[in-house]
């Protein structure tokens, strides 16, 4: 497997799974919005663009998110595979992403979908938020309403998306609900059974 795509909500365990997955596979991790995090860190126009959306918990325009995602794998570590993180978020993005990967012929080997039903993850939203500010740090999207704004737009949005996929062959659903080695080590049963290469 060189080509994953990482479906799930907000505080899903996306990015603490793809970590893992980075180093299993050897495969470089594009996580969308650790790149547009560091955009706004170094206020680039993209940063400052996307800036307002993220403090909202509002999904950054199709098309300056596509056009992120269409630089970063011209880079040549994205040649010989990836993990994508956080995208698509919506049917939109998906139906453009998938032409895209068409037109540069890299089929995805597998969809996994990290399943944790809302509830769950607004109750670990708010956890990480007190948490993060016991140790003084705070990041400026995880206010309440934002974090309740994120969690709206993942059901109207990107869940829909999701279960669209659903049928696919190359979709793979886990409980995310479980604890971090439990998931890890089903993402491991699921993809030695669908090889690893
Ligand atoms: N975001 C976006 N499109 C992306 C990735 C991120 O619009 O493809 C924005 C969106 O505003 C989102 C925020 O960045 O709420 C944080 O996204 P991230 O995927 O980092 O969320 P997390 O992994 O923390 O759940
Ligand atoms: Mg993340």
């Amino acid at each position: 497997m060189t080509r994953l795509i990482l479906f799930g909500g907000p505080g899903s365990g996306k990015g603490t799974q793809a970590a893992f997955l980075v180093d299993y596979l050897e495969v470089p991790h594009i996580s969308t919005g650790d790149i547009l995090r560091a955009e706004k860190a170094d206020k680039t126009e993209l940063g400052q663009q996307a800036q307002a959306f993220m403090d909202r918990g509002e999904l950054v325009p199709d098309q300056v998110v596509v056009d992120m995602v269409a630089n970063r794998m011209a880079q040549p570590d994205a040649e010989a595979g990836w993990l994508m993180d956080g995208f698509p978020r919506n049917t939109s993005q998906a139906i453009v992403f998938e032409q895209m990967l068409d037109k540069i012929n890299q089929p995805y080997d597998c969809l996994l979908f990290l399943d944790v039903p809302p509830l769950t993850l607004n109750q670990r939203a708010l956890n990480r938020r007190q948490q993060m500010a016991q140790s003084g740090q705070q990041r400026s999207d995880d206010t309440p309403e934002t974090i309740l704004k994120r969690l709206t737009v993942y059901e109207q949005e990107t869940l829909p998306m999701i279960l669209n996929y659903q049928k696919h062959p190359k979709f793979i659903y886990i409980d995310g609900t479980l604890s971090v080695e439990e998931v890890t080590a089903s993402i491991k049963r699921s993809i030695a059974k669908g090889g690893v290469n």
